[in-house]
């Protein structure tokens, strides 16, 4: 049965989707914005956003939160509604089919972000939740005065170090694959002035523990030694995947990490699909997945036969 119809459906309420969806709104479009869960996508997991222009030091919740209130004036929310399946419809459109109804939109915008990738070693699935973990800002509160590690090398790995460090954990070690961090510069002299020491060349082969995580095994990929890290918690930080499930299922082309290919205005090359936010790719930066949300919601009007004046 269809429920309510949309001129622009937008799945994901991260940055780019609620981007997508205020600047739809404010041209006057009739727009939706999904999500699986309450919104703020990977965004609202940071512990300290501190580039986004006008508001350094933010946490990604209250920026997610701000971003959520602003899009709420101008377009519908449906939180907590999963997309499981959008199908083309050769009238023309889009059927977008949720848990709870099926709805029909002109134009389809993609915002479905991205997930934690995993380590993939053994007891890493087996201690998730019980000490392992791929969120400080979730987690972190539990690990108070205990030692703990951040596995990664990049801007997640080191914010979510000091964070650790700035809650009270004992020790905050980084442990990163190479020997050259990934991170900038001011993330990794931040955490070490506030005492997260840095292990470079450093793999995991095993986070070990029985009901609870007591220590990882490691290599030094130099040395080829091999040694026991004792902690308490394991944070995962080693980058991300992208949740590309629906633009599979609508033909959208993918480059070899699974990222959706657009062109300049995040059009994926699938009619009145767009594509925009950590699904695409690129320098994942909340301010660049705001600006494809508007591209895209701006680009969706001549989806609609408006024209976008510029
Ligand atoms: P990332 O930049 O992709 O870094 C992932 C890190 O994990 C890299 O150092 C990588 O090592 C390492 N890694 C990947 N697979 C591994 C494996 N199997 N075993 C061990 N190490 C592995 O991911 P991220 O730090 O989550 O950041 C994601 C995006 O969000 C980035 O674009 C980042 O700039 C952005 N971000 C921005 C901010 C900010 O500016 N406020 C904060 C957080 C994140 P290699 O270096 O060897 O590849």
């Amino acid at each position: 049965m269809v429920d309510e119809n949309f001129d622009v459906a937008i799945i994901g309420a991260g940055p780019a989707g609620f981007s997508a969806g205020i600047y739809a709104g404010r041209s006057g479009v009739n727009s939706v914005v999904f999500d699986e869960g309450i919104g703020g996508g990977l965004a609202a997991t940071a512990p300290i956003i501190d580039n986004y222009p006008a508001l350094p030091g933010i946490s990604g919740v209250e920026l997610m939160e701000k971003m959520k209130e602003h899009a709420d004036k101008y377009c519908k929310l449906h939180l907590s509604e999963p997309v499981s399946k959008i199908k083309k419809l050769d009238s023309g459109g889009f059927e977008v089919i949720s848990e709870k109804e099926t709805y029909k939109a002109s134009a389809i915008i993609l915002a479905t972000g991205s997930g934690h990738r995993h380590l993939n070693v053994p007891g890493e699935g087996r201690l998730a939740g019980a000490g392992v973990s791929y969120c400080a800002t979730c987690d972190g509160f539990f690990f108070k005065g205990k030692d703990v590690i951040v596995v990664g090398g990049g801007n997640t790995a080191f914010s979510e170090a000091l964070f650790l460090k700035e809650l009270g954990c004992s020790s905050v070690k980084v442990l990163h694959r190479r020997d050259e961090l990934r991170a900038e510069e001011a993330y990794i002299e931040n955490a070490k002035k506030a005492g997260v020491e840095i292990l470079l060349n450093t793999v995991v082969l095993e986070v070990l523990g029985e009901q609870m995580v007591s220590g990882v095994k490691v290599k030094n990929v130099s040395t080829n030694e091999e040694s026991v890290l004792d902690c308490g918690g394991v944070f995962i930080a080693v980058g991300v995947q992208p949740n590309n499930e629906l633009a599979k299922m609508l033909g959208c082309s993918l480059d070899d990490a699974g990222f959706v290919q657009v062109d300049e205005r995040m059009c994926t090359g699938v009619k009145s699909v767009f594509a925009v936010g950590d699904l695409v790719g690129g320098v994942r930066q909340v301010v660049v997945a705001c600006s494809e949300g508007a591209t895209a919601a701006l680009k969706s009007l001549e989806a609609l036969g408006r024209n976008y004046p510029y």
